[in-house]
């Protein structure tokens, strides 16, 4: 298993491919960018601002929110946010149960991106809240394998301010033991559609490959890392299709209405610990479906 580690990361170079203009987030999961004052911000709000006054939805039946690390001080929002979902009658579901259910059915999908050992301290959370989540894990940063160096450039792509701490593999083999999903968000965490197609193999495969040795099992799952449609391609979609990822998410937030109809391009919204109960569920009724389709963007922000 080492060796085939060993092949996937020196398949891709860790120092190319990363974005200067990657989305930068704190570990709370808030983009850093966003908290800045200055006319880009302005601007992003003005336009969320239009978007609720003009095109306020109803909370979709399929509901998709996704979350990155879950430190302790912030189970407190995200228990009010399950029992919020919960209180109105929905079940949590796995990727392909999310894709399957009817359009009027309550279920919510709870997904994690990226590679956290809060992840593993939160179970008991998980359990305590009886929900299934989903959790799209990098596979180069695991802290049993690798270390300070290549944990650090993996953070900065990530754009947190300092060091994340990523599991070990026995910790995600004991998140998969607790009845969650594992789902695949790429080695190493490029911007896949800048990545060069000989290195799509090694970033891609080589990271379902290596997380099924870990695992046991096949991963058919996966996640877009940063998620905004100028990351990815259909050459990539159709790429991953064709080497066994059965549902893709991506992280569009503002279109919950689609939220379930393409198995290989799901949307999911970004929940967001640090704010209000009430202004997330505002950002999950908005309709930014024809915004993103103009600009590639998502009306909520990135
Ligand atoms: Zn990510």
């Amino acid at each position: 298993m080492a060796a085939l580690e060993a092949r996937t990361a020196s398949h891709v170079p860790d120092v190319a491919h990363d974005l200067a203009q990657a989305p930068a987030y704190d570990l709370a999961g808030h983009p850093v960018a966003e908290r800045a004052p200055g006319l880009k911000a302005m601007v992003f709000a003005g336009i969320r601002f239009a978007h609720r006054a003009l095109s306020p939805r109803s909370l979709e039946g399929k509901t998709s929110i996704y979350f990155h690390a879950l430190d302790r001080s912030q189970w407190d929002q995200f228990r009010v946010c399950i029992e919020h979902f919960k209180g109105l009658g929905y079940r949590t579901v796995s990727p392909p149960d999310f894709v399957a259910a009817d359009r009027r059915e309550r279920c919510l999908f709870v997904s994690f991106d990226d590679n956290f050992r809060d992840w593993h301290a939160a179970l008991p959370l998980l359990r305590s809240l009886g929900i299934h989540a989903t959790f799209y894990v990098n596979s180069l940063p695991f802290r049993d394998v690798e270390g300070s160096d290549t944990i650090a450039r993996y953070s900065r792509r990530l754009g947190l301010a300092q060091d994340c701490e990523p599991l070990t593999r026995d910790e995600l083999r004991q998140i998969r033991a607790d009845g969650h999903t594992i789902g695949c968000h790429s080695h190493s965490h490029f911007v896949l559609g800048k990545l060069p197609r000989e290195l799509w193999d090694g970033e891609i495969r080589g990271s379902k490959q290596t997380l099924e040795a870990i695992l046991g099992e096949e991963i058919s799952d996966f996640s877009w890392p940063y998620g905004m449609r100028r990351h990815f391609s259909d050459d990539l979609r159709d790429y991953c299709r064709s080497i066994g990822f059965a549902t893709i998410t991506n992280a569009i937030s503002g279109c919950q209405a689609i939220a379930g109809d393409d198995p290989l391009d799901i949307y999911r919204t970004d929940w967001r610990l640090g704010t209000t109960l009430q202004e997330n569920l505002a950002n999950l009724r908005i309709d930014g479906r024809l915004y993103a389709r103009i600009t590639g963007r998502s009306v909520i922000g990135r």
